[in-house]
């Protein structure tokens, strides 16, 4: 079946982490292959960066990073596309949230929609009380970032206290420009 693809392009951007076997590999080979996606051109990715691990359960330190496509699919289709890559890095959902994870794969932003149908909410709605989302996605995005509905970029990353606990891993060097200019470019 062929997967709906728009007229237009869209800037959408991914937060991506991972804690079980080697982190660092599961997010190279996953950012490869959201720049394969069909309809999707990589147009940059942030450092990786170590966070430590949020929620009541005991687990090992994330990687995390962020990176930004322009895409032709609709929203459903690129999380399904999302979910797809979960699935091929071994993702298991049994339910757990907060739980360890070999790959999270999260639609942040798609251009400035907001949605919410019952498997989509956009932004994603987590994404302002996450400092591990917040910091690379502000390495990567636009000066003056406004997340639909939540507030400006900068705002919400100086009002999270816990920002400083998210370290730049020394070979997660970022790729691609300082930031593609209009969030969306329909
Ligand atoms: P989290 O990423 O918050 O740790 P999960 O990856 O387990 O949690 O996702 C839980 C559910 O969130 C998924 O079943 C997915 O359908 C839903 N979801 C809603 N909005 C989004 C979004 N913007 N991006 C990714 N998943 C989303
Ligand atoms: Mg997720």
């Amino acid at each position: 079946m062929a997967v709906p693809e728009r007229r237009c392009t869209v800037l959408a951007y991914i937060g991506l982490g991972s804690n079980l076997d080697d982190p660092r590999a599961q997010l190279c080979r996953a950012i490869h292959e959201l720049a394969g996606l069909p309809g999707c051109t990589l147009r940059a990715r942030s450092s990786l960066y170590a966070t430590a691990p949020l929620g009541p359960v005991a687990q090992p330190e994330f990687v995390n990073a962020v990176a930004v496509l322009t895409t032709k699919l609709t929203p459903l289709a690129l999380l399904g596309a999302l979910q797809g890559i979960e699935r091929d890095h071994g993702r298991v959902r049994d339910g757990a949230r907060w739980g360890p994870r070999t790959l999270d794969l999260d639609l942040l932003l798609y251009g400035d929609w907001q949605l919410q149908l019952p498997g989509l909410t956009l932004p994603h709605p987590e994404m302002a009380r996450r400092a591990f989302v917040l910091v690379p996605l502000a390495e990567i995005a636009p000066a003056g970032l406004l997340i639909p509905g939540q507030g400006d970029l900068a705002g919400l990353l100086a009002a999270r206290d816990d920002r400083d606990g998210i370290r730049p891993l020394p070979d997660g060097a970022p790729t691609g420009a300082a930031g593609p200019s209009p969030l969306s470019s329909r």
